[in-house]
């Protein structure tokens, strides 16, 4: 309890570990708490946009799984296309990673006090600093405190921060699916996905160095969405065995607007925030900036104006976002036609990805768009079934 931290860290997944990284980079004293022992598994695509990286003054080779430059898209298994995307900064788009190596491999390189196998169970601000409790009976005091502790957020719930109205709240599910070699080689470098089978959502297959991660995701999973049974027919459908399969289920915070994010002392990254994109559920890119924009709030002391930078950074885009998800999955057959496998909208996507654009852009450029529906889809010559 003696040591007088400048930020404590409460969460070591990939937004908290960016925050010990940009925190420590502005020369403060930092301490991250993570309530598994680490390297920890979390259930997550991994699909990362080349910007991801970019963010960070050190390479990622030894963490990347696969580059993917191409996509497959089908409609309830049907209608196949495939689209190679444009390349980033001349390399391949995406990169698949393991979110157990990604995280650890950032929170490494930031070089700070890390305690794992520690639950955070309360957080109280006292004068000039932050007092967290641990399960184990720990005390901990920081100046600043960063609540990086995903989508259910003791840091949240223990100070008040929390949104005026009801988030929307996805889950996704996923499995870590073996796969031999020939399989393997059909899924290198591509990246499938199959609309049209869960409510506000989707089922992919993303291919590791060696196996593949399949799972399913809903936006707004409400009522009446089966994942687990949607995952299985996902598996059936593509020529998997459905059977044994060890499923792993996490919450999706969808963007719901913009909605306090700090204290006086505190601010809530990642996951915590309710970042994730609520068109494709992507947040480790809302994780890394949002954790980039509170380390230099904490910097610079101006902690109320970190709602306001997140708003304008991550907040607006999610925002108009939200509009396309509400048109995209409230009509995902047309949708699929018009929209998946429009040839102009496909490039601007992976530049929205990779922080070239915003969803206002793309609403700025919906006209153009619609010429892209004229434009025939190029059509997969070969089902991807194993
Ligand atoms: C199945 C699935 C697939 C996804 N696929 C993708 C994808 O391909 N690409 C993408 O960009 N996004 C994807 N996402 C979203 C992405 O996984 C999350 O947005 C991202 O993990 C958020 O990172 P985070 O650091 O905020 O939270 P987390 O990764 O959840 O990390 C939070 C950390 O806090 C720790 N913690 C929690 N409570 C406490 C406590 N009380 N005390 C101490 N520590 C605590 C947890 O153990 C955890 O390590 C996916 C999500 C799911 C569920």
């Amino acid at each position: 309890m003696n040591t007088l931290y400048d930020a404590i860290v409460v969460g070591a997944g990939i937004a908290g570990a960016s925050a010990a990284f940009f925190l420590k980079r502005q020369g403060f004293r930092v301490l991250v708490l993570e309530r598994k022992e680490l390297p920890r598994y979390k259930a997550c695509g991994g699909a990362i946009p080349r910007a991801v990286l970019r963010r960070f003054p050190f390479s990622f080779q030894d963490v990347i799984e696969q580059e993917i430059g191409e996509v497959v898209y089908h409609f309830r298994g049907r209608m196949p296309i495939r689209a190679s995307l444009p390349l980033e900064e001349g390399k391949k788009p995406f990169v698949m990673v393991m979110r157990d190596r990604l995280d650890t491999h950032v929170l490494r390189q930031a070089d700070v006090t890390v305690e794992a196998g520690t639950t955070v169970d309360h957080v109280e601000e006292a004068g000039d600093r932050v007092v967290v409790s641990t399960r184990d009976g720990g005390r901990y005091q920081g100046r600043y405190l960063v609540g990086s502790d995903g989508a259910t957020s003791v840091v949240a719930r223990s100070l008040g921060i929390l949104p005026s109205k009801k988030p929307d709240m996805g889950v996704a599910l996923e499995a870590e699916v073996e796969a031999n070699a020939k399989v393997m080689k059909r899924y290198q470098g591509m990246a499938l996905f199959d609309f049209g089978t869960v409510q506000d959502g989707y089922f992919w297959i993303f291919p590791k160095a060696r196996h593949l991660s399949v799972g399913v995701g809903s936006l707004r999973a409400g009522k009446g969405v089966a994942l687990s049974e949607a995952l299985r027919n996902g598996l059936e459908r593509f020529g998997f065995a459905a059977e044994p399969l060890q499923i792993h289920s996490h919450p999706l915070p969808s963007y719901s607007g913009p909605r306090a994010l700090h204290t006086s002392r505190a601010l809530l990254v990642g996951d915590a925030a309710g970042v994730v994109g609520p068109v494709l559920g992507e947040g480790i890119r809302y994780g890394v900036k949002t954790s980039e924009l509170a380390a230099e709030a904490i910097a610079v002391g101006d902690l109320a104006g970190y709602d306001r930078r997140v708003h304008e950074v991550v907040g607006r885009s999610l925002q108009e976002g939200r509009r396309w998800a509400a048109v995209f999955y409230r009509w995902p057959r047309l949708s699929y036609r018009l929209g998946v496998r429009n040839q102009l909208l496909l490039p601007d996507m992976v530049r929205l990805l990779n922080d070239r654009m915003d969803y206002r852009d793309l609403s700025y450029r919906a006209p153009k768009y619609a010429l892209g529906c004229l434009l025939p889809p190029r059509a997969v010559d070969r089902f991807p079934k194993v």
